[in-house]
């Protein structure tokens, strides 16, 4: 049987930057993705969008990680050529208690670290974006937005590069892992045949299917607070000219799944307004949502917006802990040494802002691997 140092289940941009920050010549690692090709997960169904940190709770790992990967994924795509643009954000209130939500927004960033947001006013929003309506802002100049596609391949080459050789095996499921006497077999079905090596290091970063994975090293999922809720967002793409050249949101408290129906301009100057949430139980990435929610959100900021022009875009399945009525929860990034499973980390829940943190996921994951190893 084939023995490697590491095994990454998944080839999303997390497991994409995890292994290229892991791999080195004297170190073997294999990245099992079971579709053929990579980063066709919520990798490819996102908003792209950069964030800058603000909404989450301060000292969680999503707040702590998104902060500090937003200059290094700037650095990152400007020394790699991944394309990207600096757009600025605007998250825009109307009426006193929206412009309330936004002062708690602000105080919110700038202690989870994000220290150049500006309360705005009606003026300035006229002037930064005059088909935007709003009482008031908050004006975020380091959210962005990036080809995530781009993203992904970089941290590929990477990871080759350091390697020597191709650590990507595609069309290859992860169906089984057991743990062994120097770390855990981790059986396969690759191209229909069965398959199995073993890997001192095991790093769960299935996605959607995180909480599976974890089951099949024997965690119980229920009792760890593990198990997976699909929610997914559908968008709507905008016909003609974009009103708006930044991106435009409502504030996040109207919406307690996501951030609200906001508008995520893409890279070639297209315009899309989304996602909505709502939880599911299967992959279907056909867009379900009628158009009238959309567009009533949507008026609120910019009120031109015709409905007729808003047309089904696509879809995309958040890999949320949080069930359906319960409290936003943080990433886990967990070194199960603990539960008995030296060698065995698990990435669950890693849903926005993962595509943004996945630099600094990558940089802790290696470091807790760096102090097993060692
Ligand atoms: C609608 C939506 C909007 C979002 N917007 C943003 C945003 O604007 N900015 C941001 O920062 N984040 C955003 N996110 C979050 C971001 O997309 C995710 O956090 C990130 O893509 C997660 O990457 P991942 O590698 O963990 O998962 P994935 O990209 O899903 O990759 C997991 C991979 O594991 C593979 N896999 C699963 N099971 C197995 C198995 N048994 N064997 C082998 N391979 C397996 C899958 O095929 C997949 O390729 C958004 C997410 C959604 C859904």
């Amino acid at each position: 049987m084939d023995k490697v140092d590491a095994v990454v289940v998944g080839a999303g941009a997390v497991g994409l930057a995890i292994a290229s920050e892991i791999a080195g010549k004297d170190r073997d690692i294999f990245i099992l993705e079971r579709e053929s090709a990579i980063g066709q997960g919520a990798s490819s169904r996102n908003s792209e969008v950069i964030h800058a940190g603000i909404y989450y709770a301060t000292g969680t790992l999503k707040a702590k990680l998104c902060v500090e990967a937003n200059p290094m994924l700037y650095k990152i795509c400007v020394e790699n050529k991944v394309p990207h643009k600096k757009l600025g954000k605007i998250i825009v209130g109307n009426g006193e208690d929206e412009v309330k939500q936004l002062e708690g927004l602000m105080r919110q960033g700038e202690a989870n670290g994000v220290h150049d947001l500006e309360l705005i006013d009606s003026d300035k929003i006229h002037r930064l974006e005059p088909r935007v309506r709003g009482d008031a802002a908050v004006l975020s100049p380091s959210t962005g937005i990036m080809d995530a596609h781009g993203l992904m391949d970089h941290y590929l080459r990477k990871a080759r590069r350091q390697s020597g050789s191709d650590p990507l095996v595609l069309e290859t499921e992860v169906t089984g892992i057991t743990k062994s006497k120097d770390g855990y077999v981790v059986d396969t079905v690759s191209g229909g045949e069965p398959f199995s090596l073993e890997a001192r290091v095991v790093v769960n970063a299935a996605g959607l299917f995180c909480d599976r994975v974890a089951q099949m090293v024997g965690i119980d999922i229920d009792e760890a607070h593990y198990r997976l809720h699909w929610c997914k967002g559908d968008y709507f793409s905008l016909g003609g000219k974009p009103p708006a050249t930044m991106l435009v949101y409502p504030p996040p408290l109207r919406d307690t799944l996501g951030l609200g129906i906001h508008s995520v301009p893409d890279l070639t100057g297209r315009l899309k307004f989304g996602p909505n949430a709502y939880y599911v139980d299967k992959l279907d990435y056909h867009v379900e949502s009628p158009v009238e929610p959309f567009w009533s959100d949507i008026v609120t900021y910019l009120p031109e917006i015709r409905k007729e022009d808003l047309h089904p875009d696509m879809a995309g399945i958040r890999a949320k802990l949080q069930g359906p009525g319960e409290k936003a929860r943080d990433f886990v990034i967990a070194h199960e040494e603990r539960r008995g499973y030296p060698g065995f980390i698990d990435l669950i829940g890693i849903e926005s802002p993962g595509l943004t943190s996945s630099p600094a996921i990558a940089k802790m994951v290696a470091g807790m691997i760096e102090d097993y190893l060692d």
